[in-house]
């Protein structure tokens, strides 16, 4: 059989044809959401001030084992405040992978710095460590405690890692460059919410993380982000520029900065809280889907499932499978195929240098992200799909 009929008959035999479609990943919403909505109509806080922010924000810190964590309207909100707080702006660079959504490079210019790309590992999709330490070495300067891009003359000031589907890559090698070289790590873990990384949870390695409550994320709050950091002075200087950099006065008006409004509304927050509390029912529904897929493709000729990294827990946040070469025609085929059968699967991102918008910005050769992005396809990944497992 080929690739493309292999792939929709091993679909078909694990997940049944009379549920479709299946999404790539649907929201899972139920009695819990509704109550704590509910709650917070009654009490008549919709907007920032409300107990629910509050409360969603400790569950958060507790469930990531963090000391803070403040809630913003999303993900890419919560990476701007980082990157902001962090100083970093304009004559600044930031690393991050080529193979990311692209909200990840967004966020970066949004700070007014620009992107710089850099390669992927193919085990574990995460930052390549050992060839971003070389690359490094050729083309920056250390100059009075400041990365300078010899080619460009900015300073590379940051490293934003991805989590991709959950997956943590290996972060002790990445710290250890990132040490070596001064550079702050900023971790975009908007999809790892519930994994951990050898050790490490989101917010835990690096200065700050990124979450995001989007709909198609492990837990929802319509649309939402929050950051965690172990540093509670850096927690209240994130909350104070998400908080449009208001001084706390019960009248007056004082701003001492240019803040952002970025607060998440109390009603988002209440669903979030409800959310977070079934967290850990939604990576154990997603853990055993995970299983199963990878169960289902482990004697396929052309699929070969991807894994969690040794030594981490992830949260398969999304379930994806590779191709042995790179071939995107096949892949097209492959998702047209499925698509026509109700299997909503997606391809992984178009890479960021290859989208017109970052075409020409710095970078690596990037060999892995380029290969990944004609191999990778994802797999419906809703935590409802445990319950059609035999
Ligand atoms: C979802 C996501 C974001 C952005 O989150 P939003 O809440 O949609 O702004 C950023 N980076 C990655 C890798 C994501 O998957």
């Amino acid at each position: 059989m080929d690739a493309t009929g292999e792939l929709r008959t091993i679909l078909e035999r694990l997940l049944p044809r009379e549920a479709t479609p299946y999404q790539l990943h649907e929201p899972e919403l139920g009695e819990l959401e509704k109550a704590r909505v509910m709650e917070a109509l009654d009490e008549g806080f919709v907007s920032y001030a409300g107990r629910h922010v509050t409360l969603f924000e400790e569950a958060l810190a507790k469930a990531c084992g963090v000391t803070a964590a403040v809630a913003v309207v999303s993900g890419t909100a919560a990476l701007h405040a980082m990157l902001l707080i962090e100083g970093i702006g304009r004559d600044d660079e930031v690393l991050c992978p080529a193979l990311t959504f692209a909200a990840t490079a967004n966020a970066i210019v949004h700070s007014g710095a620009t992107p710089h790309f850099v390669d992927s590992a193919v085990d574990d999709l995460g930052i390549d460590a050992e060839r971003l330490e070389a690359y490094l070495g050729r083309i920056a300067t250390l100059n009075d405690g400041r990365v300078v891009n010899r080619a460009s003359g900015r300073c590379i000031a940051g490293i934003v890692p991805v989590h991709i589907f959950g997956h943590f890559g290996d972060m002790d090698a990445l710290k250890r460059v990132a040490d070596r070289w001064g550079l702050p790590i900023l971790e975009d873990a908007t999809e790892a919410l519930g994994s951990i990384g050898c050790g490490h949870t989101p917010g835990s390695i690096g200065v700050s993380a990124a979450l995001s409550f989007n709909g198609n994320k492990i837990v929802t709050t319509g649309g939402g982000g929050a950051i965690l950091t172990n540093d509670t002075e850096l927690a209240q200087r994130l909350k104070h520029i998400t908080t449009t950099a208001k001084l706390p006065h019960p009248w007056r008006f004082v701003h001492d900065k240019v803040g952002y409004n970025y607060r998440l509304p109390n009603l988002n927050a209440a669903l979030g809280l409800a959310q977070v509390e079934r967290l850990g029912d939604f990576v154990g529904a997603k853990r055993r889907l995970a299983a199963a897929y990878i169960d289902a493709f482990a004697d396929a000729a052309h699929w070969r499932p991807l894994r969690e990294p040794q030594g981490c827990r992830s949260n398969y946040w999304l379930n994806a499978v590779l191709l042995p070469e790179p071939d995107m025609a096949l892949l097209e085929a492959a998702l047209q195929n499925v698509h026509a059968a109700g299997y909503k699967c997606r391809p992984c991102w178009t890479p960021m240098h290859q989208l017109e918008i970052y075409a020409g910005h710095p970078r690596d050769e990037l060999p892995v992200a380029e290969s990944l992005a004609a191999r990778i396809l994802c797999l419906p990944s809703s935590p409802r799909l445990a319950s059609y497992l035999s």
